[in-house]
């Protein structure tokens, strides 16, 4: 990667093809504390009666500039007579439920009603905790029972002033540090990280990687509301590995950045003032998409009392879980998702294009791996090592779907 010249999708996925736009005015108000004395009823208000955006660099809610360029690759591969293999941790599409702990009322009610309704469909979720709120104290006996129950506890950073971007480089290096520092003394293993007010920064995936950090979900695909980022996004609904900048050029992050796909409650309900049956119905159009494409449908809902957390909105997060079940995708936490693209992405793999013959190498042992092959000749694939679990025409082409159940370090295939 290093020295390369980045490609289209490189340069979109990494957000290098725009600009954040943090305003003065926000700036000040945040560094000199102004913004605490201003209640979240007014300030959920104010701010948000701007026009409309002008040219955005992403189409909400649903962006697909990543999508379709990977798409073309696929069949450029495909109509110059190559095989074009894709290998994913997850036969049709994963869904995961993350939450921001922002205020105190999250605390005493919030989070319970939300995870009510997780236990109620057995649902498995990532909760992400500020260790120097200004607004709360970490309670970590409930910290511990959301482990207990098997939920994971991540970070929000060390604090949620909104000075983030606007800090010196080695300040929000230390916040970094320090936030999982903290977590560790309290006897939390912690291994993801949400930037608080999505404020990610070009820096901000380097000191998650020197503090060894597994994921990050700090990126809307597409996003339209938040303040400074108003018509950002990495437009895909993919995992990937962002993109670290050195002197001679770009190289790929160890950090699997897990996008948030489905726009939060908070853009929906504050800026975008929608209703309930309106933010519903706008979560399963994204959530058929990510579906259509395969992707990760990565929710982020807030138990705070002007969001979801509260039993008049509660009900469309039961509503969008009993949609999403319904669907059997893999669902899982951050870090079940983050764990299997990791080892999906590190597989060593031959392609024999002549006899189709596959070779595949993993360091560790994968459980339910799907793969598609885009045959280039509209052949019927069969293989006795793996189960065939769809065949369809794509591209005018052959696409195969095959299951493996598991692949133990390494495994040959033969396709005939
Ligand atoms: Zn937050």
């Amino acid at each position: 990667m290093q020295n390369k010249t980045l490609s289209k999708v490189d340069l979109i996925r990494n957000e290098l093809d725009l600009e954040y736009k943090q305003s003065i005015i926000l700036k000040y108000t945040l560094l000199l504390g102004l913004r605490e004395k201003i209640p979240p009823s007014i300030r959920n208000r104010v701010g948000f009666s701007f026009e409309k955006l002008k040219n955005p660099k992403r189409d909400f809610p649903i962006d697909r500039k990543v999508q379709t360029l990977e798409y073309e690759a696929m069949k450029k591969n495909v109509s110059e007579k190559k095989y074009h293999l894709m290998i994913k941790p997850w036969t049709t599409f994963s869904a995961c439920f993350t939450h921001d702990v922002d205020t105190f009322y999250d605390l005493k009610e919030g989070i319970s009603i939300l995870r009510k309704i997780e236990k109620k469909h057995d649902i498995k979720s990532t909760w992400n905790f500020v260790p120097e709120s200004k607004e709360y104290k970490i309670d970590k006996e409930l910290l511990k029972s959301l482990e207990r129950d098997g939920h994971e506890i991540a970070s929000h950073s060390l604090k949620h002033d909104g000075k983030f971007a606007f800090l010196s480089k080695h300040e929000r290096r230390l916040r970094v540090r320090k936030s999982k520092e903290i977590f560790k003394k309290m006897g939390f293993n912690i291994n993801g990280f949400r930037a608080p007010w999505l404020h990610r920064t070009r820096d901000l995936i380097l000191f998650l990687e020197e503090n060894k950090y597994l994921w990050d979900s700090s990126f809307p695909d597409t996003d339209n509301t938040t303040i400074g980022y108003r018509g950002t996004g990495c437009s895909t609904v993919f995992p990937f590995q962002p993109l670290i900048k050195e002197n001679k050029g770009y190289r790929k992050s160890s950090i699997i950045e897990l996008p948030i796909t489905v726009p939060q409650d908070w853009s929906l309900i504050h800026p975008m003032k929608l209703s309930n049956e309106k933010i519903l119905s706008l979560w399963i159009e994204k959530v058929d998409y990510i579906e259509d494409v395969g992707g990760l449908a990565l929710f982020l809902t807030h138990p705070a009392k002007y969001d979801i957390g509260n039993n008049e909105r509660s009900w469309i997060y039961d509503d969008i879980i009993k949609y999403i079940k319904n669907k059997k995708p893999f669902i899982g936490r951050c870090i079940d998702v983050a764990e299997r693209w990791k080892a999906t992405n590190d597989i060593q793999y031959n392609l024999d294009i002549k006899k189709m013959n596959l070779h595949m190498k993993s360091e560790r042992r994968i459980k339910n791996l799907a793969f598609y092959i885009f045959s280039p000749k509209n052949e019927k694939l069969k293989s006795n090592d793996c189960e065939l679990l769809k065949s369809d025409i794509f591209f005018n082409k052959k696409r195969s779907l095959f299951l493996v159940k598991s692949l133990d370090r390494e495994m040959n295939m033969h396709f005939h």
